[in-house]
């Protein structure tokens, strides 16, 4: 059979409509809350008062016209270190999704690592999986909204957002804005992309999916 039959057959069943459908609901753009959504707030505030980061609306505005979900993903190690609690972290969801609202956008999901091996709370103070530079948290938020880490991306402020995305599978862009102060680097630490704010980030995503308009395009190339 031409690949052309092959084509008709599939148009004729609706198979290449529900494979492209599926493909479109399944990509998912994950981003590391402090520093890439919001700025980091005071450590050990109860609920802080989140702030959006600067281009954080129109750029996943951009995304998400091209297909894509959301997934916040944070470290959380106040709760391990009993600086606030699980519910705190609940206030917080609610006020990611109050900004992004009034930004058109809705999130798919947040989750977040309360662990750390160093902590005092019980049940928390553990080595786990999930912790970035570990892939726990995308793995997990993959298998229960069914997303294609091949075909996602992560946004991060850290090489160890960058490290966590790249053994999950996906492609990564790092947020060059001062947050990591380390710089160890390894291959799995190698951010596909660097990215000074986070609409060039989106810009860049949009580059290398070929979703670019001309438009698009000659905003990404003023600024770099
Ligand atoms: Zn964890």
């Amino acid at each position: 059979m031409s690949a052309k039959q092959e084509t008709s057959v599939l148009r004729e069943t609706g198979a290449d409509r529900t494979t492209r459908a599926d493909r479109a609901t399944r990509r998912a753009v994950f981003l590391a809350k402090d520093g890439v959504v919001v700025h980091n707030g005071p450590s050990g505030a109860e609920t802080p008062r989140l702030r959006l980061v600067k281009g954080v609306g129109p750029g996943l505005r951009l995304l998400r016209d091209a297909g894509f979900s959301f997934e916040v993903v944070a470290r959380e190690p106040g709760v391990a270190r009993g600086l606030y609690d699980e519910e705190s972290l609940a206030a917080v969801r609610g006020q990611l999704d109050e900004l992004l609202a009034a930004e058109g956008i809705v999130l798919a999901g947040f989750s977040y690592c309360p662990h750390d091996p160093h902590g005092v709370r019980r049940g928390y103070a553990v080595e786990c999986v999930c912790r970035p530079p570990q892939p726990g948290l995308l793995k997990r938020a993959a298998q229960e909204r069914r997303l294609r880490l091949g075909r996602s991306w992560l946004i991060g402020a850290t090489l160890d957002d960058v490290e966590a995305g790249v053994h999950a599978g996906c492609r990564t862009v790092m947020l060059d804005d001062g947050h990591e102060r380390e710089w160890r680097m390894s291959e799995a630490r190698l951010p596909h992309h660097v990215a000074q704010g986070f609409d060039e980030a989106a810009l860049l995503i949009l580059e290398d999916e070929h979703v670019l308009s001309w438009r698009e395009r000659a905003v990404a190339a003023r600024s770099r």
